[in-house]
């Protein structure tokens, strides 16, 4: 896989077990190993592989700024973020590990039932901060919301068809919808 040299975001599919040993900054979920953060990939002689971020000057966020980040919970109302990295600054972290909330009020326009229909865990989102103090998200307009998704059942990768919020699973065809940001799937944003 071609992968040394791109930048990588949490939750990216790096390789097997198989193929590699996890070293600093990747997890490994059920042999599959994956970025725990936003960063550069390299692989060492012993096929030990690593994600580094690349930290320079860290961001502040504020207001209007997009960020791309995980989630990492959904409450009733609240869906729990996990600021991986500013858009237009994906090479470096966020000055600390910062979490972020996304009201229900927040997700779409329109009447939101049920926060879990639009949103799940493990989810990467490209969000917009509404409030910095408190770090507020929103993932209203059309390019905001998820980017990338796994499947409940069986955590293969959820493809988008085209066919309106509604993605479909590579492996086991399963169906899940989102609120998708019209950059799903594309990668990098
Ligand atoms: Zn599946």
């Amino acid at each position: 896989m071609e992968k040394e040299k791109g930048i990588v975001v949490p939750g990216d599919f790096l390789g097997t077990s198989e193929e590699f040993t996890p070293g600093k900054g990747v997890y490994d979920e059920n042999g599959n190993i994956c970025s725990l953060l936003t960063g550069v990939v390299s692989i060492s002689d012993k096929r030990v592989i690593e994600v580094q971020s690349k930290v320079e000057t860290p961001p502040v966020l504020k207001e209007g700024d997009v960020v791309i980040g995980k989630i990492e919970d959904i409450k009733d109302t609240v869906a729990i973020v996990s600021i991986a990295c500013l858009k237009g600054k994906e090479d470096r972290e966020i000055a600390t590990a910062r979490q972020a909330v996304i009201h229900i009020s927040n997700v779409k326009s329109g009447y939101v039932n049920e926060l879990k229909n639009e949103l799940c865990h493990f989810d990467v989102v490209k969000a917009k901060v509404i409030d910095a103090k408190n770090l507020r998200l929103s993932t209203e307009e059309k390019s905001l919301g998820v980017i990338k998704a796994i499947c409940k059942r069986c955590k293969g990768g959820l493809k988008w068809k085209g066919n309106g919020n509604v993605l479909e699973c590579g492996l086991c065809q399963q169906r899940e919808v989102r609120k998708l940001s019209e950059d799903y799937g594309k990668g990098i944003v």
